[in-house]
């Protein structure tokens, strides 16, 4: 665990970028453009092949990557820092976010523990889906852990979602750890897994995606509104996920300012309230309802 996380991208001798899927094709594009440098900054790196190694848990497969040459380093914010990078995300999320060993955590607030000055709402009290959480407590808790989870999502994407990278966070809540893919997920991706731990352990998710345009929907009397997920731009031919989408939803239209602020970037939220369509068992869509403008965020890839 102590192996520095591999750099995903590389710069060629004409300039050309590599991602690290071209790294076991054989021959491999940079193949008589050597050297090659940091996707990020000028320091020299050579590639590895994906390959397997033996670790105290058994054997772990490691994906192809590039490495910095020995003694060399990144230059200062370079985004292929990823101990830089990771190490400034817990300093600027002081409290949300710590280092634990090897391992940086997201601190999650328990969003259902109610102060006792709150009142009991009895208004939507049939739907637990509606359940307030609104309390000042939840919000100052939850707005750095929130931001936190945001910069740590931005990171992993610039890594193309490494699994060794992805590996180094994981959320802690109530006491227990959660790997980072179970989460925080991708709403363009098969979040089924994700979706059925956190029901069964009874943990909040966080999703994101790209914002897309915010519908007025009604169940019975009650309105509410609803954002699916804008897809991606297709590449190279490939078709969208075969899993559920996930679909935004609250009971309050003032839930998604940070989308009016920002329409085309990408959001992301922490809920505790999932369902999933038609069935929990196997849904085709997973509905995340939130509550609180303060349970999504956004930001520019
Ligand atoms: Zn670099």
């Amino acid at each position: 665990m102590s192996e520095v996380v591999g750099i995903p991208v590389a710069i060629d001798s004409r300039g050309t970028r590599h991602g690290r899927d071209t790294i076991d094709e054989t021959p491999r594009p940079f193949d008589g453009r050597l050297p090659l440098h940091c996707g990020g900054c000028p320091a020299p790196v050579s590639s590895r092949r994906g390959h397997q190694r033996r670790s105290e848990g058994g054997t772990i497969s490691v994906s192809p990557h590039f490495f910095l040459k020995p003694g060399t380093e990144h230059d200062p914010g370079c985004p292929f820092d990823f101990r830089a990078r990771a190490n400034e995300i817990a300093r600027n999320h002081r409290g949300a976010v710590q280092r634990a060993g090897d391992y940086y955590e997201l601190l999650l607030p328990d969003l259902n523990q109610q102060t006792p000055s709150e009142p009991a709402t009895t208004r939507r009290q049939s739907s637990s889906i509606y359940r307030e959480i609104s309390t000042d407590t939840s919000r100052s808790k939850l707005i750095p852990v929130l931001n936190g989870a945001a910069r740590i999502a931005a990171l992993l994407r610039n890594y193309q979602d490494d699994e060794e990278a992805a590996g180094r966070f994981q959320a802690r809540h109530q006491g227990s750890t959660i790997a980072w893919k179970d989460f925080c997920v991708d709403a363009q991706t098969d979040i089924t897994a994700a979706f059925h731990r956190s029901l069964a352990h009874g943990y909040p998710l966080a999703v994101h995606g790209l914002a897309g345009t915010i519908e007025t929907k009604s169940k019975g009397e009650q309105p509410y509104f609803e954002m699916r997920t804008r897809r991606p731009p297709r590449q190279g031919g490939q078709g969208s996920s075969a899993g559920p989408r996930a679909v935004l939803r609250s009971a309050t239209r003032d839930s998604f300012r940070a989308i009016d602020a920002a329409p085309d970037r990408r959001w992301l939220a922490i809920s505790e309230r999932w369902r999933g369509y038609p069935s929990n068992e196997s849904p085709r869509l997973i509905n995340l309802w939130i509550n609180q403008w303060w349970q999504l965020t956004t930001w520019r890839d």
